[in-house]
């Protein structure tokens, strides 16, 4: 299983970068392509609209990111509602970030959600999708310990989520450990590795502020050897997500969700020499 994932484009050369990024994957036949839901205003408009076109325009299957923050109940609803007119069952249900920080204060709506399990049970008494989650291989920022994470990632699943999508990490051990301690509490969700080619070491303050990821030393300090050098910085990043991938697949994981960042050239590369991999090929398939 391998999917990708795309974001809602605020300019119409953005919209065009998408358009030809969504195309360049659709050759590929990819189990699912998802569209991020933005953090406010007319991006979450544009999540839908870019969402309800790959249904009725391409050959893929899409999967709406949705978030619970500055939403009522009734607000949710009218957007479920809008993509089950457009046939579209598959929906990552989240809680969100606040905007502007995602690391400040968070309020939930006083008509909406506190948590994302609330999200995937109005999903599930509204109709049959199909529900995704987040999962957190280095905890969720605003977890204060392990015990109580994983209880609660188990929860959500147990509320109606079919699979989960981690945040990024660059380290395959954090997603190990994730992995087996939702295991060892008893839930078999299907946990898929979410994949980010970091190819310029500017990128990693904002990933850190995103996700709370820690960075390998190794990979920071030859990034930044390669600052003013994109092609070094851009095979570097490309390297390790490879290597990355492949051995998340060696040791199990269901499969690979990448981050395009919209062109999808590096997710693209990364999945081509995944392909290479002939035992990787084989364990992507199966889980298909
Ligand atoms: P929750 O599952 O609600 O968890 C949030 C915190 O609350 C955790 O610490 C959890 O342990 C705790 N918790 C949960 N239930 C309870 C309970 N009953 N009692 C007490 N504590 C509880 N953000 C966007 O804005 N748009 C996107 O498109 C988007 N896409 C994403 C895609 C992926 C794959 C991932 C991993 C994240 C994405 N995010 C997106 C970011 C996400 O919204 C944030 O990381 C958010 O902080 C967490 O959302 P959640 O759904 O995991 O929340």
């Amino acid at each position: 299983m391998f999917s990708f994932e795309f974001f809602p484009p605020k300019t119409a050369k953005g919209e065009k970068i998408l358009w030809q990024g969504i195309r360049r994957v659709e050759a590929l036949r990819p189990d699912f392509v998802s569209v991020t839901y933005g953090a406010g205003g007319s991006s979450r408009e544009k999540t839908v609209a870019v969402t309800r076109r790959i249904a009725a325009e391409t050959t893929l299957r899409p999967v709406a990111h949705l978030t619970a923050v500055g939403h009522s109940m009734a607000e949710l609803r009218h957007i479920i509602g809008q993509y089950a007119d457009a046939g579209i069952r598959d929906v990552l249900a989240l809680r969100g970030d606040p905007p502007g920080d995602p690391r400040g204060l968070w309020t939930a709506h006083p008509q909406g959600f506190r948590y994302a399990y609330e999200l995937v049970e109005l999903l599930c008494s509204l109709g049959d999708f199909r529900i995704g989650v987040a999962a957190f291989p280095e905890r969720h920022p605003r977890s204060p310990d392990w015990d109580s994470d994983i209880r609660h990632f188990v929860d959500k699943c147990r509320a109606g989520a079919d699979y989960a999508i981690t945040q990024m990490f660059f380290q395959v051990e954090d997603y190990l450990r994730l992995r087996d301690r939702v295991a060892a509490a008893g839930c078999d969700t299907p946990i898929i590795p979410e994949i980010m080619p970091a190819t310029d070491v500017r990128q990693i303050s904002r990933f850190a502020e995103l996700s709370g990821a820690a960075f390998p030393a190794d990979l920071a300090h030859r990034l930044d050897a390669a600052r003013d050098n994109p092609a070094d910085g851009h095979r570097i990043g490309v390297d390790h997500a490879t290597v990355m991938a492949e051995r998340l697949l060696a040791e199990g994981a269901p499969g690979l969700h990448y981050i395009t960042l919209n062109r999808s050239t590096a997710a693209l590369e990364i999945h081509h020499n995944v392909l290479n991999s002939r035992s990787a090929q084989h364990a992507l398939a199966d889980h298909r």
